[in-house]
Formats: C-alpha cells, structure tokens, sequence
C-alpha cells in the first residue's frame, strides 16, 4: 500500500447512519463478503462499519483477503462469496483490476457483486472497466461514509440475489421444458400422470421425499370404468395398489376434499401443508395433490404455474392417443377389445397362460337372420346382451368382440368349458323390446394345445369353431393338431381337385340298375370318377365333401348334368331309348338360383327326353330350407324329370316333409341290405318297401352283392335292384358292352 492512500482515512466511515430498519435480526443463515485491501486497519475498520447490518434477513460473513492474488484463491475456494469490496490499488497499481478481471473471465463469475475503493479518484479504472465488467460501484476512500457503504453494501448483496433468482428461474424453465418435452413422448395417461409426478419431485421437491397424487375422471381412462367419480391415475411416496383405483380408497380426507375444490374452482392451491394443481387441456382435467412440509417461494409457485401450462398439452395429446388407440383395440359397439387386442390377449396366453386357461370363440347361431329380419339396431342391441351375458361367466375371464357375431374370452376351464358357457344362453336375451333365444357354437383350445403366437393360437381355436358349426350332435369343438393337418390336407385336395377338374381328369361312370321283375336294365347310376394325374383313383366319398365344402361341386355338379344328357342320347342312339341315367345332386346345388333353370336348359340342349334323367336327392337336402328345396323340386317334376329319394332311412327328415316332396323312387340304402338275410334284420327294408308302395312310388334297393340278398328282396316286394352282384360302376363304353350282354 502507498502512503499517500491513507490520507483521507478519517473521512472513512464516519456514522452518518440513521437506516435503523436495516439492522435487524437475521435468520441464521449470512451473505459472504470479501474484503480486499492491502491495509489491515481497512478490514477492521469495514466490519465495524457494516457490522450488525442485516440485508434480506441474512447477517454478513467475512473473509479477508491483503493482496490481489490471495483474492483470487479466496474467490476460488469459496463460491458462496457473494460480493467483494476491493481495493484497487495494492502490490501493483492494477492489482485490484485484474482480481475482477479474474473473476469475470478466468472464472466466468457474472453474479459475484463487485464495489471498488481507492485511496485517490487518479486511480480511478476506466469508465468502460466499469461497464465492462460489472462492477456495482466505484468510490474514493473519502466518498465512502458508513451511511453510503452500507447502502453500497445493501444495494449490491439485493442485486446478487436478484441475479440469483433470475439464474435459477432460468435453471427452472429449463427443466421445465425438458421435462414437459418428456412427457410429451408418454402415450398412456397412467404413464403420462406417473411421469408428472416424478417430473414435478425432481423440479419442485428440493430432494425431500414428495407424497402425492394425480387424479381424474376414470371414465375413459381406466378400462371397464363408467362412473365419473374421481380415480387415482398415478402416485408418488405412496402406493402403487392406489392406481387405477377410486380416490376414496386414499383414506386421506384432506386430499379428497382438496382435489374437489381444484376441479370445482378450476384453480391452484398452496397452503403450508398441501398443494393442490388444476390441470386442464381441450376439455380433459385433471388435478395433482401434494402433500409438503413447508409454503413454497413465490418463485418456485410461478414455476409450478408455468410448468402446469407446458405439460396440459401433454395431457391431451395421451387423451388423443389413448382414443386412437382404443378405435385401434377397442370394439365401439360393446367395449370390449377388438380382434387386433384379442390376438395381443392370445399372445400372452401362448406364452405365459396358466396351464389351467381356456381360451374360446363363441359364434351366434343365425344372428345374420335377426339382422336381416328385426333390423340392425335389434342386432346391436342383441350383441351387447351377449356380451353382458358372458361377462357374467367370471371376473378372471377376459372377453373380447372378434367378429360380427363372434366373442373371443380366455379364463380358467373351470369357468370357461361347454356347460358354464352354453348354460348362459338357457335364458332369451334383452334386445330393445324383444326377448330372443339364442344359441351359440363353441370352439375351444386348452393351453395344452395351444400353438406359439396368438394368430396361430386364434387361428386354432376357428379350426374348432368351424368344425363345431357343422357337428351335428355337439354345439362346441376342443382343437386338436390332427384337425389342423385334416385343415391342411382338405386345401390341398380342394386345389388338386379343381386342378384336376378343369385338366378334365373327373369321369362319370355308370352302375346298371334292374328290374326284378324282367332281370333287364332299366337305368344306370351316374357316378364320379377321379382318377389323379399319377393314375389312382380316388373315393368319391372323400373328393365329393370336398367339393361341396369349396362349391365347386357347382361346376363339377352342371358338368355331371350335361355328361348325363350326352350319356343319354348316347344310349339311345345305341338302341337303349329306355334306360335312363338317375344323377346325384348335392346341397349346395339347389343354393343356387337358377339351378332348375340350368337342369331344365341342360335337357333341352341336349334334346333329352326330361323322364328319362332322374335326380337323386338325400334327406339331408331337406334340412336347409325345406320350402326352397320341394319347390325347386315340384318345378322340376312338373317338367318331367324324375326325382329319387337316396340313402333313405338313414337322414333326419321328418315324414311331414317327405310327403310334401314330388317323387317318383325311394333307394333303399346299402346298410338296410346287407343283412337282409339274418334274423331280424329285414324290417327296416321291409318298411321302406312298404311305406313306398303306399306312396306310389318305385322301391329300388342299393348294394345287392348276393344273390340271397335279391330272393329276399323279391320275397318283400321290392321292385328294382343295384349292386356289385350285377355289376360295379363302369365307363360308358363298358356299360354300352353290358347293355348288349343284358339285351
Ligand atoms: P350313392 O349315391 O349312395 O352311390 C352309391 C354308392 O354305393 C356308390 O359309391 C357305389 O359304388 C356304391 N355301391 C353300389 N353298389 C354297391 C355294392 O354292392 N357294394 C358296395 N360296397 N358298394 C356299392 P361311390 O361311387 O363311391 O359313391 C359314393 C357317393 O358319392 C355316392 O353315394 C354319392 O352320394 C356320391 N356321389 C358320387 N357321384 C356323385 C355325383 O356326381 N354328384 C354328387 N353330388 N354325389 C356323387
Ligand atoms: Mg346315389
Ligand atoms: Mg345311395
């Protein structure tokens, strides 16, 4: 220090105070100050000056630096140091400059409040120094009364809190938007309320343990939830067993009340327990509830309120999410998961059910009927009873809703098997006004056999379905692997048959049927022959299914027809006028519309006299829509064709029916032949035979292969016969050669 610096020392500090109000008492807590000058009686005399001043509630703390360089350590080791009082002049005319310069760029301290003193105004720094870096203020040793140091002194801690609040305001507002873009990446609102509150701990919890809820309406948000009573959507410092339950669960009175008020006031709340936030978003609210140990700052309440701002965004937009999602999984209609969700439910089944789960579809048996015939909103209203009804089954079932008229559900076998389920559709069901019966087809796939994924496992449980609805006995089906290869091999004989069909590998083949009375042919059985590319034959019995199952048997069936005609003039033209051709016609022949048309079209291009092509139906034919099918039939017999009854005695037809059908031949089946000979086993072709001469009919009996079977036939009174014992199917030009044989 230079001597002429001291000079002026008696004008320091003289007490010219009368700002009593600032010397108060302190919370504890003090402002550090640096005092830097390379006289000692400085320092002693600056802490007397300022001692006892309070600024903001805080005392002052003192350290004390003697030269510029020890300054900057001080500086460096203590970061708290909030203002420095520097001499400017001490080992070098500079000392002091470069201790600031030091803290402004060497640490790239901004807040730290600096004032400068000097012995003399000719050491004065520069104007723009003091721009430059931010120096609070400037003063001569003799311009420093205490009035003006503490003032000085005062002024400059309340602008380092200034510049404090304003960095941690920034700090604030930054993570703000880096949480509230966070959460903007949440698609479910549990996980989206969840984040909020871990954002809101991290921001606003001063690391203290935070305890706290988000809640809202559960309608909407919690599956299965209709009431508009508040939810617990998230939780912190709690329980997660809270979640997704009502708020009353929370036996916390105040939090009840609290979250209350924030929907009713649409407002914030803080009080020195609690804090309660209103968030709101395009008509989606929401309200959070802290619980706290003290009132927040002001700063910290503005925060709060910018970051409810930033984040009510994000709260929509799961909303949004959750909509789209639910269009995605949900059916509108009853709720329920959709087919997309119901292959995610299988999906987990496959690969973590219980060995104990059942999973199952369950078809409504002609509910396009009740659609058709009651209208749509009766249908609609039908399938939301068949879901309340399933959702009786239990709470432990999952349902979904996978097709028009199919509901998927997986739950234990002890609720989901044949007798729980069908037994729920004893009782009609509620549609609208009406009460309407119905009945459901089952399939079902244990976790046994069920495959991996959940297509494949949905895929499974159809195969069963399918089979259940054409199972005549039993309305439900428990998949097995051996139906998936049937499933497999059926296609891959549909597209060998069609193949095959259209390389015109099908031949129609013909078995000669007589009279008993003459021993003469008095007609053929068309038959269908497949013989494969490799030369094997196979079964009608097996292809003939097969083709009525993919409808081809439409094709192939106008063939047959056609081929028949041919077959007829053939015959004719070979000196068999009389012998007509009996053809067999399958169910899905009459579905079609204009099948009488194209029989009728068939013998009049082929200028075939009509009696002489019979058709052979089963009673079977009668099970589908018996009005369509005799109608079908009176046409045709009106036209002269002949019609012939098959297989008969072994369907399910009622005789009401029967009676109603134009025939002109009953065929008694092979199975009521074969034993004719043994005891007591006659009477049921005995009946046949005598029921047809009752009705006016022809009796032809098929499958004779003995010659005991014909005397016992003739002894009944049966009037024509076919079989092995007269002679197997054979190609046409081998039934021609038998013809000649017979003549
Ligand atoms: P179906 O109409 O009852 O034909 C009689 C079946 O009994 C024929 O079998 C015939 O070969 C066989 N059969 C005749 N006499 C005897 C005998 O003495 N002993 C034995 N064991 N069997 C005898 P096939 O040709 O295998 O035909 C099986 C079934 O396939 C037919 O039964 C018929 O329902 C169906 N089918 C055959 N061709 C056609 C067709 O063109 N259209 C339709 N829709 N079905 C056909
Ligand atoms: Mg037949
Ligand atoms: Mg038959």
């Amino acid at each position: 220090m230079q001597a002429s610096e001291n000079t002026n020392d008696d004008f320091l500090f003289i007490d010219d105070s009368d700002e009593e109000e600032i010397f108060d008492e302190g919370n504890g807590e003090t402002w550090k100050v640096l005092i830097v000058d390379d006289d000692p009686e400085i320092h002693s005399v600056t802490q007397l000056a300022l001692s006892d001043l309070i600024v903001l509630d805080r005392r002052l703390e003192y350290l004390h630096a003697y030269s510029g360089q020890d300054a900057c350590q001080l500086i460096e080791d203590n970061t708290d140091i909030v203002l420095v009082l520097l001499d400017v002049v001490m080992e070098t005319d500079d000392a002091g400059l470069n201790v600031v310069k030091h803290i402004r760029e060497t640490l790239g301290r901004q807040d730290i409040r600096i004032v400068l003193r000097t012995g003399q105004p000719g050491y004065a720094p520069e104007e723009s120094v003091i721009k430059d870096y931010d120096i609070n203020d400037y003063k001569t040793k003799t311009e420093l009364t205490r009035r003006k140091l503490v003032t000085t002194v005062y002024a400059a801690i309340r602008s380092y809190q200034q510049i404090y609040s304003v960095n941690q305001n920034r700090q604030g507002l930054e993570n703000i938007i880096s949480s509230a873009a966070e959460l903007l990446e949440l698609r479910s609102v549990q996980d989206y309320a969840q984040g909020v509150l871990k954002e809101f701990t991290q921001l606003f919890g001063d690391g203290q343990e935070v305890s706290g809820i988000f809640c809202a309406r559960g309608h909407g948000i919690i599956d299965s939830v209709d009431d508009l009573s508040f939810y617990i959507i998230g939780q912190v410092g709690l329980s997660s067993v809270l979640v997704n339950q009502k708020l009353d669960k929370l036996a916390n009175q105040q939090a009840n009340q609290q979250i209350s008020i924030c929907f009713q006031d649409k407002k914030n709340y803080f009080s020195a327990n609690s804090i309660s936030l209103y968030l709101t978003s395009g008509g989606y609210r929401a309200a959070l509830y802290f619980e706290v140990n003290s009132e927040l700052s002001d700063i910290n309440k503005q925060l709060i309120e910018v970051f409810l701002t930033n984040i009510a965004i994000g709260y929509e937009n799961v909303h949004l999410f959750q909509k789209l999602s639910n269009a995605a999984y949900k059916d509108w209609l009853t709720e329920l998961p959709n087919r997309l969700e119901f292959v995610n439910i299988l999906n987990d089944f496959s690969q973590s059910g219980s060995d104990d789960t059942v999973a199952a579809l369950i078809d409504l048996n002609h509910f396009s009927d009740i659609n058709d015939g009651l209208g749509q909103e009766v249908g609609n209203q039908l399938l939301v009873s068949v879901a309340k009804r399933l959702g009786q089954l239990s709470d432990e079932c999952q349902l979904a809703r996978v097709g028009a008229d199919v509901f998927g559900i997986i739950g234990p076998s002890e609720c989901i098997n044949p007798n729980k389920i069908l037994s729920l559709f004893n009782l009609p069901l509620d549609a609208g006004e009406q009460k309407l019966p119905t009945n459901v087809c089952i399939g079902f796939c244990t976790k046994e056999h069920a495959g991996s994924g959940g297509v494949k496992v949905l895929n499974q449980i159809n195969i069963a379905l399918n089979l259940a609805k054409k199972a005549l006995d039993e309305h439900f089906i428990y998949y097995r692997q051996e139906m998936e290869d049937e499933t497999l091999w059926r296609l891959g004989m549909i597209r060998q048959l069609r193949t095959d069909f259209s390389e015109n590998r099908l031949e129609l083949w013909y078995q000669p049927q007589l009279s008993l009375a003459t021993g003469k042919v008095i007609g053929a059985e068309a038959l269908l022959r497949w013989r494969t590319a490799d030369g094997k034959f196979i079964s009608p019995a097996v292809f003939i299914p097969l083709a009525e199952y993919s409808g081809l048997i439409i094709e192939i069936g106008d063939w047959v027809i056609n081929q028949a005609c041919v077959q007829i003039n053939t015959l004719e033209a070979h000196g068999f006028g009389h012998v007509g051709i009996s053809v067999n016609v399958s169910i899905p022949q009459f579905r079609r519309s204009n099948f009488v048309e194209s029989i009728i079209q068939a013998t009049q291009v082929h200028q075939v006299e009509p009696s002489k092509l019979e058709l052979e139906i089963t009673e079977n034919i009668l099970m589908d829509d018996p009005q369509v099918v005799i109608d079908s039939l009176v046409k045709l017999k009106s036209q002269g064709i002949s019609i012939a009854l098959d297989d008969f005695g072994t369907g399910y037809s009622s005789l009401s029916y029967l009676q109603k059908l134009p025939l002109d031949r009953l065929k008694v089946d092979r199975s009521f032949v074969t034993d004719i000979n043994k005891e007591g086993k006659s009477l049921i072709a005995q009946t046949i035979i005598n029921l047809g001469k009752q009705m006016n009919l022809k009796v032809i009996a098929e499958g004779i292969e003995e010659i005991e079977q014909q005397e016992r036939l003739i002894e009944l009174g049966c009037d024509e016969v076919q079989g092995f014992y007269y002679s197997k199917p054979i190609p046409a030009d081998e039934f021609l050669i038998f013809l000649e044989n017979n003549k």
